[in-house]
């Protein structure tokens, strides 16, 4: 394994009884990067952070982290790993130091590295002027910084956090997000979630996992290419709707169309291409040529929700 990747997941697979909760799942993760693995509840994505974590056996497949069987190897992986699991189980009736050095020595570091590295997790966290309060009484916002804190307070070289905002308001969102970023300057991070403005504004790229199977996996770019290369051409004209109807039907290039009522004698056409091509030269010399008034002609780009959308949908299709 190459020492620029971090962990190397190969035909994963792990079943319940009477249940595949992940099926043949292969995937790579560079050192350095931030990835998000994203799905909707039930797709598997905490039983995978589990078995790379170490906290559960896979049925069949292999996992290694930093070179390391998560198996065989298990006190390695440990070592290098911080994880933050789901819901984030603390004690709530320790004060934040107290309960940090606690974890800290039960990961097995000394008495007096475990002071160093404790008011360094409590630091990078925004934890310092709390860190006589008890756990119990923190915010949501700052029990999650604790479990951040005690997933880094081993130094870690990779940090696995397991849904990490679910629960939070939006400002508590936004300060654990910029945490998250923050972190991955000097650590490899891979988190999942079932909400998409988490992977798009922290990760540096999507695995989207549907049912135990990884159906796409690249960066936002890459997948906005894949699933309709140049975008949308939304355009305002002033015609009648039959006519254009006709027109974008006609329109070889085009292969679905909106055609909705704006105001006064305007229409708003969506239309995406086939092949991905840009829409807007032929839709302009097709108004020049009709005489038509065009007011407006723009390409918007598929937002995370139309490619999760599209990439399940797709998936579906294959499988029929
Ligand atoms: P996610 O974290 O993406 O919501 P999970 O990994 O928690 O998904 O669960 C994947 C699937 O496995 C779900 O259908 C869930 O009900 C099932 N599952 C999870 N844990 C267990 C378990 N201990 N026993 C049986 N089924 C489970
Ligand atoms: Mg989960």
């Amino acid at each position: 394994m190459s020492d620029d990747i971090m962990i190397e997941v190969s035909n994963l697979t792990k079943r319940y009884p009477g249940h595949t909760a992940v099926a043949d799942v292969s995937f790579a993760v560079g050192r350095g990067e931030i990835v998000g693995l994203l799905g909707p509840n039930g797709a598997g994505k905490s039983t995978i952070l589990r078995i790379l974590s170490c906290f559960m056996t896979a049925t069949t497949g292999t996992v290694r982290v930093a070179g390391f069987d998560v198996f065989h190897e298990s006190d390695e992986v440990r070592r290098r790993i911080g994880y933050m699991p789901e819901n984030n189980p603390l004690h709530l009736d320790m004060r934040v130091k107290e309960y940090l050095k606690f974890r800290a020595r039960l990961k097995g570091l000394s008495f007096v590295r475990s002071r160093d590295r404790v008011g360094v997790a409590m630091e990078q966290c925004g934890l310092t002027h709390v860190s006589r309060k008890i756990v119990g009484q923190l915010s949501k916002g700052y029990r999650q910084r604790v479990g951040l804190a005690d997933a880094l307070v081993h130094e870690p070289e990779l940090i696995i956090l397991d849904e990490p905002t679910v629960g939070l308001d939006p400002n508590q969102i936004r300060s654990v997000r910029q945490l998250i970023k923050d972190l991955g300057r000097h650590h490899t991070i891979l988190l999942s979630t079932h909400m998409l403005p988490e992977v798009e504004l922290t990760c540096s790229r999507i695995i989207i996992l549907h049912e135990g199977r990884v159906l796409a996996s690249d960066t936002r770019e890459n997948l906005q290419h894949q699933i309709n290369g140049s975008g949308q051409v939304v355009a305002e004209i002033a015609a009648s709707r039959e006519e254009l109807v006709a027109c974008w039907r006609e329109m070889e290039a085009v292969d679905t169309f909106d055609v909705a009522p704006a105001d006064g004698e305007y229409f708003r056409c969506t239309l995406r291409a086939a092949n991905g091509e840009d829409l807007r030269s032929l839709v302009y010399s097709e108004a020049r040529d009709r005489g038509w008034t065009l007011r407006e002609l723009s390409r918007s780009q598929a937002s995370l929700e139309d490619i999760f959308v599209q990439v399940i949908r797709r998936e579906k299709e294959e499988r029929v």
